[in-house]
């Protein structure tokens, strides 16, 4: 594997555009401990519950939903306004 970090983010359990991922953990050095969070976080859904949980490498960019479809480029400085480039977000992580 060349990746180095994980994530486990959720993503939609019925692939709906709309929905909007989120990270539950982050900079999981260890894909194993990765695969044991991520089966006791699918363990806890139920049939028809709107979220399902991945493990992807720390660098993927998540699906924001409804967002996507609208242009979040920041006025101030170009970048986009999710992420850490942009100058209102400069002060997080
Ligand atoms: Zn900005």
């Amino acid at each position: 594997m060349t990746n180095s970090e994980w994530k486990i983010i959720t993503v939609s359990n019925f692939d709906l555009e709309s929905y909007r991922q989120q990270t539950v953990a982050e900079h999981i050095t260890s894909e194993n401990y990765g695969e044991i969070m991520l089966k006791a976080l699918q363990s806890t859904v139920k049939e028809g519950d709107p979220t399902w949980f991945k493990m992807v490498p720390q660098s993927k960019r998540l699906w924001l939903g409804m967002e996507e479809f609208v242009d979040t480029t920041c006025e101030s400085c170009g970048a986009d306004l999710f992420g850490k480039e942009c100058c209102l977000n400069s002060n997080i992580g």
